[in-house]
C-alpha cells in the first residue's frame, strides 16, 4: 500500500496519560518496517477552505485561535497544543490525498492509506469531540465531490466507536453513504439501527450496533448481509474506510473481540464489494489504542492488499447479532434473510 504520512502529525501532543498519542504512528511505522512493499507519501495540509466545506467557518476559526493561544483542554478528552492546528490540517490533507489517489487509479498494491492524527470521525460540523478536531474522512469525501472527481462516496467506519460526526455531517445528503459497525452503548452513544438519514439522505446512513463481545464472524456477517447489499445499491465511485483498530480483542478501551486476522477478513470484504461496484478504495486511520494490536492491524490490511489471503471466521455469528442484522435489513428495505 501507499501510506500517507507526515511528521507534522507527531506534533499534536496530548500529554503523557492520553491514549491518542504520537506513539501510535511510531508503532505503525515500526510494524510496517518489517513488511514488503510499503511506500510512504507525504501530502500538503488541507486548505482551510477545504476543511470549512464540512465544518462551520466559526468553529474552524475558534479552533485556530484556541491553538494559537497555546491550546489546552477543549473538553475533558479532547486536548490540543499550538502545533495541533497544523497537525489537524495535515491529517485532513493526508485523507484528501488518499481519496484523490484512489480516484486517480491507485489500487491493488498501490491502494492509499492515510496515517493522520488527530483522528476525525467524532468531529461534527461545529465542534471537536472524542479526540477529533477535523473530520478527515468527511473532508476527503467532500473535496473529491466538490472537484467533480466523484459523484457518490460511501464511508465504512469499522472503528469500535460510532462515527457520529461523519454521520451528522452527511445525514441529509443522498450523495454520501455512511455505514458503521460499532459496539452498542459505547461512546458517544449514537448509531442506532433507526438512524437511517433524513430528507435527501433518507436511507443513506446504515448502522450496525453489535453487542459487546462481538468478534470476526459477527463483523463479517454484518458486512456481507447488511452493508454490502446496501452499498451495492448505492453504487459509490469511491469507498472510504474509516479504519480504527480499537475493536481488537486486546484493545484497552473496548469489549469487542475482533482478531488481527479479522482485519484481513474485513479488508477482503471491502475488496470484494469494491470489485463488484467498481469503486475506488481509500483508507483513513481513526482510533486504535493498543500499540501492538494497532500496528499489527494496519500491517494486516497492508498484507491483504499485498496478496495475503484471509482465513475464514472460525465460529458462527451470535444469534442476537444475526437478529440485529435482520433488523438492519428491514430498516433498509433489503428484505428478510
Ligand atoms: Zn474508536
Amino acid at each position: 500500500m501507499q501510506f500517507g504520512y507526515s511528521e507534522t502529525c507527531l506534533d499534536h501532543d496530548t500529554g503523557p496519560r492520553h491514549p491518542e498519542t504520537a506513539d501510535r504512528l511510531r508503532a505503525i511505522r515500526r510494524g510496517l518496517a518489517k513488511r514488503h512493499g510499503v511506500e510512504y507519501v507525504d501530502a500538503p495540509p488541507a486548505e482551510k477552505s477545504t476543511v470549512a466545506a464540512v465544518h462551520d467557518d466559526s468553529y474552524v476559526d475558534e479552533f485556530h485561535d484556541f491553538c494559537s493561544d497555546g491550546g489546552g483542554n477543549w473538553d475533558p478528552d479532547t486536548v490540543a497544543v499550538e502545533a495541533s492546528w497544523d497537525a489537524a490540517l495535515t491529517a485532513a490533507g493526508l485523507a484528501e490525498w488518499a481519496a484523490r489517489a484512489a480516484l486517480d487509479g491507485d489500487d491493488g498494491r498501490d491502494t492509499p492509506f492515510s496515517l493522520g492524527r488527530p483522528p476525525g470521525h467524532h468531529a461534527v460540523e461545529d465542534d471537536a469531540m472524542g479526540f477529533c478536531f477535523f473530520n478527515n474522512a468527511a473532508v476527503a469525501a467532500q473535496a473529491v465531490i466538490d472537484d467533480g472527481l466523484a459523484e457518490r462516496v460511501a464511508i465504512f467506519d469499522w472503528d469500535v466507536h460510532h462515527g457520529n460526526g461523519t454521520q451528522d455531517i452527511f445525514y441529509d445528503r443522498g450523495d454520501v453513504f455512511y455505514t458503521s459497525i460499532h459496539e452498542d452503548g459505547l461512546y458517544p452513544g449514537t448509531g442506532e439501527v433507526e438512524e437511517t438519514g433524513e430528507g435527501d439522505g433518507e436511507g443513506s446512513t446504515l448502522n450496525v450496533p453489535l453487542r459487546a463481545g462481538a468478534g470476526d464472524a459477527d463483523y463479517v456477517y454484518s458486512f456481507d448481509e447488511a452493508i454490502a447489499p446496501a452499498v451495492e445499491r448505492f453504487d459509490p465511485d469511491l469507498f472510504i474506510v474509516s479504519a480504527g483498530f480499537d475493536a481488537h480483542r486486546h484493545d484497552p478501551i473496548s469489549r469487542m473481540r475482533v482478531s488481527t486476522e479479522g482485519y484481513a477478513m474485513l479488508t477482503e470484504c471491502v475488496q470484494d464489494l469494491c470489485a463488484a461496484t467498481d469503486a475506488a478504495i481509500a483508507f483513513v486511520l481513526e482510533g486504535g489504542y493498543g500499540l501492538d494490536t494497532l500496528s499489527e492491524g494496519v500491517a494486516t490490511v497492508h498484507e491483504t492488499f499485498d496478496g495475503r489471503i484471509a482465513m475464514e471466521p472460525d465460529e458462527d455469528p451470535d444469534e442476537k447479532n444475526v437478529e440485529l442484522v435482520d433488523d438492519v435489513r428491514a430498516a433498509h428495505g433489503l428484505g428478510a434473510k
